[in-house]
């Protein structure tokens, strides 16, 4: 290791490398609280040529390479699985390169922020469309490419991120540098078109959850932000899961154009007041679901049509508007104008120190959402016995239910589902027993959920290895992917034990 490490100063500077146990540790964890293996080596890269080096190095010494973001993932993915192998931090290559202003065009570098990156548009009245995921003020664009991340702010109105990705610079496993779409030609100055000189290569490495390639540099298309937006939140009548889809789906069905809508369950609702994290519902008589929608427009008459045209949906469905302001309830005007959208994600989270989201975020149809949140109110109370031992160590039962239900471009939702739990690190004392009921928990909602047909999209290892295990993938698809792994990472540099390629 010790060679690997000088070899390393010679490409970056030492300054931005670590095998120092406090950093190691450090890039051992992300968001979800399993501990798996710590690195042997962080580096924090500025250029795709040092990428490119550092890769060319791991495949000499067949060393494991796992490029990291803003280490936001919730199932691991940006930390090692074994003790072993360098993380490469790419959160130094965060500039933004060039903004076309003229083609709605705007190149990043892979480590940069979607909070540094809007915040930049919109110095020019611009916006990426989906302003990132949820984590978006820390996780990088390459993070969320790597994703298909969608949510945060425009996601019902522009879908996933990846969808507006026009061209890429990736840097393969084995150290080439590679620029995908329009970039192809090599008489094109800059990206413009992701579509053409051959298949979309750039979709391959969009969602790949880094096993087939380290994005250095990322081309988005940009959109105008409308002058205008209005946001309404509603009270919803009792046992409002359906009725939330019913609604989601009319407002595809009418064509109506809507910037966001979300749901939040009853549950999450009452238990989200008692702990004081919804003061704008504290006053409500009945604490029942939610649901909000953002709608942007050029003009004001084009704003007060589509308004008009969601309230009365609203209304057909016996909800009932809650006051304008945020103190009356408004969440809606609270995601829209003070950046809710990188604020809010399944509001149990750190209810109580320690409690901690072992989480279940896929993509699903509208009109399948309502049946999977039933069956896991079945799953929860078949594992009534391992929620009563954790309740017994801990003095709190694990609370199992969907965070907000986010409407998503094509027709689907982002179900924020899952349950919090306390860590195993709990009152001063490492409780082993609970380590293993949290993970024996986990997997088995990831399993039910996964049997429903759900689209996962944020994978890391921990999930991605699941799917595997439980023989969830095609047989021909997977054996598909693990030849284009094969092909393009003959060593398993990168991400090594994703999806088990080892
Ligand atoms: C509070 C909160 C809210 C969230 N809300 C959402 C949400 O609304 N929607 C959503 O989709 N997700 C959400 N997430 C999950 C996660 O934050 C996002 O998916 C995010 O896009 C991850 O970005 P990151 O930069 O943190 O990536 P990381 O976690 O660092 O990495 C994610 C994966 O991509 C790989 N990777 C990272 N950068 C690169 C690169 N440049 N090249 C190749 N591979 C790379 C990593 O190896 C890893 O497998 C949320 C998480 C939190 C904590």
């Amino acid at each position: 290791m010790d060679d690997l490490f000088d070899d390393l100063k010679n490409i970056v500077s030492e300054r931005y490398l670590s095998d120092d146990i406090y950093i190691r540790h450090a890039y051992s964890r992300v968001v979800d609280p399993v501990l798996q293996g710590v690195p042997e080596i962080v580096i924090r890269p500025k250029t795709s040529k040092e990428v490119s080096e550092i890769l060319k190095l791991a495949n000499q010494k067949n060393t494991s390479i796992l490029p990291r973001g803003g280490g936001c993932g919730e199932f691991g993915g940006a930390k090692p699985i074994k003790d072993e192998g360098i993380v490469l931090d790419l959160k130094r290559m965060d500039e933004i390169l060039q903004l076309d202003q003229e083609n709605l065009i705007v190149t990043v570098e892979a480590g940069v922020s979607w909070a540094k990156l809007n915040d930049y548009l919109s110095n020019y009245g611009l916006y990426t469309g989906c302003l990132g995921p949820g984590s978006g003020m820390t996780a990088s664009v390459g993070g969320g490419v790597s994703h298909h991340s969608v949510g945060g702010g425009g996601c019902a109105k522009y879908g996933a991120c990846t969808r507006h990705v026009v061209g890429l610079e990736v840097v393969l496993p084995t150290g080439e540098i590679v620029e995908t779409a329009s970039k192809t030609n090599k008489y094109t100055k800059f990206p413009f078109n992701r579509f053409g000189n051959g298949p979309d290569i750039t979709g391959l490495f969009c969602g790949d959850n880094g096993i087939l390639g380290v994005k250095t540099k990322i081309s988005l298309k940009v959109y105008p932000k409308p002058q205008y937006a209005a946001y309404k939140t509603f009270l919803m009548p009792r046992k409002s899961m359906q009725l939330s889809s019913d609604i989601f789906l009319e407002m595809r069905k009418r064509g109506l154009d809507v910037y966001d809508s979300m749901y939040i369950m009853d549950l999450l609702v009452a238990v989200g007041c008692e702990y004081g994290l919804f003061p704008m519902w504290e006053g409500l008589k009945r604490k029942r679901g939610i649901m909000f929608y953002t709608i942007e427009a050029t003009t004001e008459k084009e704003l007060e049509k589509k308004g008009n045209q969601l309230d009365q949906l609203f209304i057909e469905k016996k909800a009932t508007e809650l006051g304008a302001e945020i103190e009356d309830g408004n969440i809606a005007k609270w995601h829209y104008k003070e950046q809710g959208h990188w604020l809010i994600a399944h509001n149990l989270w750190g209810l109580i120190p320690g409690f901690s989201p072992l989480d279940a975020e896929c993509h699903t149809s509208i009109s399948s959402y309502p049946s999977i949140m039933k069956d896991l109110e079945t799953w929860d109370m078949e594992h009534l016995e391992d929620m009563n031992k954790v309740l017994e160590l801990t003095g709190m039962r694990p609370i199992s239910g969907t965070g907000p239900i986010i409407l998503i471009g094509d027709n689907n939702v982002e179900l924020t589902t899952g349950f919090t739990s306390f860590e195993s690190y709990y009152e001063g004392r490492y409780h082993e027993e609970l380590r293993e009921l949290n993970i024996k928990l986990w997997k088995s909602m990831l399993e039910r959920i996964t049997k429903h047909g759900v689209s996962w999209y944020m994978m890391g290892d921990i999930l991605s290895r699941l799917l595997v295990d439980i023989g969830a993938f095609e047989p021909q698809y997977f054996s598909f992917l693990k030849l284009i792994k094969n092909t393009l990472d003959p060593k398993h540099i990168l991400s090594r034990g994703k999806f088990n390629f080892w």
